[in-house]
């Protein structure tokens, strides 16, 4: 993995950076996606999926945690923990159906998950730069802090 910084000016630079990533990740693969609403947390997910070769409509989880799209060969998985508040409340199970073996996992808002994840492969931070200019960081992943 090297480390980079770019900065992206549209959705679909957004989305051919998450593609170059996904080119990386192997089955297994946890990747945190860090960065304010509207960073393009989603969009980057979306064109990871589409790389790995998922063909359905990649959309922001509402009514659960997450999605499930199966690929030829992987799972991929797209948490959202946004409203999550810290998963000490939850059953520790919740998050079995998306991690693991035959999985690359995509995580929004890791830092709502207080503990539970395992420990991630990459990391990923958007930051609004104006318009609809990103910066987009990628480095390593580790432990998410307890929280
Ligand atoms: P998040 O998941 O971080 O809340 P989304 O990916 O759902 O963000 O939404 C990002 C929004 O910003 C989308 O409407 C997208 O079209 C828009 N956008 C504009 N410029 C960019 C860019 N450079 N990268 C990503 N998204 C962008
Ligand atoms: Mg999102």
């Amino acid at each position: 993995m090297i480390p980079r910084s770019i900065e992206t000016s549209d959705p679909t630079e957004t989305e051919a950076l998450g593609a170059e990533l996904a080119a990386e990740l192997r089955a297994g693969d946890v990747v945190l996606v860090q960065g304010e609403l509207g960073s393009g947390k989603t969009t980057l997910v979306r064109g990871a999926a589409r790389a790995l070769g998922v063909a359905d409509a990649v959309t922001s989880p509402t009514f659960s945690i997450g999605h499930r799209y199966r690929a030829a060969n992987v799972t991929v998985s797209h948490l959202d923990l946004y409203r999550l508040g810290g998963l000490e409340q939850e059953d520790p199970a919740l998050l079995d159906d998306y991690l693991g073996p035959g999985r690359i996992a995509f995580v929004e808002w890791p830092e709502e998950e207080g503990g539970a994840l395992p420990s991630a492969s990459l990391r990923v931070t958007l930051t609004h730069r104006g318009g609809d200019r990103r910066r987009v960081e990628v480095g390593e992943g580790g432990e998410e802090a307890p929280g």
